[in-house]
């Protein structure tokens, strides 16, 4: 990318950033106290949109997949979970400092952020390359070599601009706390870092209870926490998040089929959602973490670049075999079509849904000049799916007098039990279709003198400022086609 498209990409997510505040989408946490970095709060409409997405997520698991089940586990976990998992072991970030600037980085996306700039300058190879040599030396555990690339690539601290780096050092991510009333009693344990080892440890609980057979999934939504060294690009990267994360146990040697398979009904999920297809790629793990056989991302085109959204992981029997061993309980299956107890192999979907609420966001914000000659202006709207939008119509009598608020309210009251839906009556129509279309409503419902009359009413459509004239007694019917989020699950 040219420096100066670069710098228009900055403006607008810096403008996408400023619209979810002002718009009451997402809010730095504890921001009278100057905030807290990397942890935020969602406002009445970001809280809106991100249940909608993850109800439509849960929806789609469950509900698409009869042989896929649903789980709510506690975040605190006897701590020998986190050594089974591996996670006390290796669950690290290298970590470099600038001595001048005394900022953190880490390491390894000080290097991807080269290679990187490499491809945007037309030498793929080059940064390819250079990702292939992290890959080695972090296989290798060798810190110092990630040091010596760091110098040999001439990278500098963005903050001092010099390369004054301390030696590459391993920083474990997860939370500890202490549990217990006295201290002497207290022992650590961890926040949960990912909501999947709540359902390896549940594995046997809910196959046995809910007589499932393999292949079965087990469905989870939760908080997870890590100390991110590196929070940055809203909440992109935030020490608390949540994921969605559904672990899917298969047979040995049937986990490629279902690797393939899960794979692609998530990007087909990533599209029904509105998502253009050039906005999205598959990125296949150079480095495998300690526990996959075969690993890809699901990247989305963010103004700052192409990111992980989602990841898809072949774990193998890695994470239950390992819970045997440290707990010292079978934790086998016994497949009656073939006779024979074995440690299920797993296949897991895990996307972040902050993550992907700012994915939604990045693809509804849109900029459009409206109007010629002297009346040219910029329209802003969120263009969300009528199913994701946190709003799905508001009731706007025309104006405050002539009974018109009380039809209006007939209607809101009528609508108000099936559809998420706002009653305003407070400025001009015009000046209320705008702040609808700031928060991606994508109906408005208009109350003038004629539906006094005839019972009929306008409604103006977001995308293309359309309006059409309806009978009120066709609105809950509409509301309901154009909203149902049975839109984007038929299409998956
Ligand atoms: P990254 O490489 O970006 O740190 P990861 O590979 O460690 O991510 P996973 O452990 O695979 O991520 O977690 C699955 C999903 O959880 C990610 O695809 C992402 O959507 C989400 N996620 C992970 N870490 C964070 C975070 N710090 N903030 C927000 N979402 C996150």
């Amino acid at each position: 990318m040219a420096k100066q498209e670069e710098q228009q990409e900055n403006v607008l997510f810096r403008n996408i950033i400023s619209h979810a505040k002002e718009y009451g989408f997402v809010y730095q946490s504890s921001e009278i106290y100057d905030g807290l970095q990397a942890v935020y709060d969602y406002g009445p409409y970001g809280a809106e949109l991100k249940k909608n997405l993850k109800d439509l997520w849960w929806q789609s698991m469950t509900r698409l997949n009869q042989e896929v089940v649903g789980l709510d586990s506690a975040i605190f976990m006897h701590p020998h979970t986190w050594k089974a998992s591996g996670h006390i072991d290796s669950f690290n970030d290298p970590m470099i400092d600038n001595k001048d600037s005394k900022k953190r980085y880490r390491a390894d996306v000080l290097v991807e952020d080269k290679a990187a700039e490499y491809e945007k300058n037309g030498e793929a190879e080059k940064g390819k390359a250079l990702v292939e040599e992290l890959a080695r030396l972090l296989e290798a555990e060798d810190l110092e070599g990630v040091r010596e690339l760091i110098v040999r690539e001439n990278i500098v601290c963005p903050v001092s601009g010099t390369a004054e780096w301390t030696e590459v050092r391993q920083f474990n991510l997860m939370f500890s706390t202490k549990v217990g009333s006295v201290a002497e009693d207290a022992d650590t344990i961890y926040l949960r870092p990912e909501t999947a080892q709540g359902i390896f440890v549940n594995f046997l609980n809910v196959q046995k209870t809910a007589r499932m057979k393999v292949p079965f999934g087990i469905a989870q939504i939760g908080k997870a926490f890590r100390n991110e060294i590196v929070a940055r690009q809203f909440i992109f990267r935030m020490r608390e998040f949540e994921q969605m994360e559904m672990q899917y146990f298969v047979r040995p040697g049937e986990e490629m089929k279902w690797y393939e398979h899960w794979r692609d009904a998530r990007l087909r999920w990533h599209k029904a959602l509105g998502i253009p297809e050039e906005k999205l790629r598959l990125h296949d793990h150079e480095k495998l973490a300690h526990y996959a056989n075969a690993a890809l991302d699901i990247e989305f085109e963010f103004p700052f670049g192409f990111k992980e959204v989602e990841g898809i992981h072949s774990r193998t029997d890695f994470d239950l075999g390992n819970h045997q061993e440290v707990s010292r309980k079978k934790i086998q299956y016994f497949d009656p079509e073939i006779n024979k107890n074995y440690t299920p192999y797993v296949v897991e979907t895990s996307i972040g849904a902050d993550r992907t609420f700012l994915m939604l966001l990045c693809n509804a914000y849109t900029e459009e000049e409206v109007g010629e000659g002297d009346k040219k202006k910029m329209r802003t709207y969120l263009k969300f799916h009528p199913a994701l939008a946190p709003v799905k119509a508001a009731i706007l009598p025309l104006t405050k007098k002539d009974g018109l608020p009380d039809k209006a309210r007939e209607i809101f009251d009528k609508l108000k039990y099936d559809f998420n839906i706002i009653y305003e009556e407070q400025q001009s129509i015009g000046k209320r279709y705008t702040r609808q279309d700031l928060i991606g409503t994508p109906f408005c419902i208009a109350v003038d003198y004629d539906t006094l009359e005839d019972d009929t009413v306008t409604i103006r459509h977001r995308d293309t400022t359309e309006q059409e004239r309806v009978h009120i007694n066709e609105l809950h019917n509409r509301l309901a086609e154009a909203t149902s989020i049975r839109n984007i699950l038929e299409s998956l």
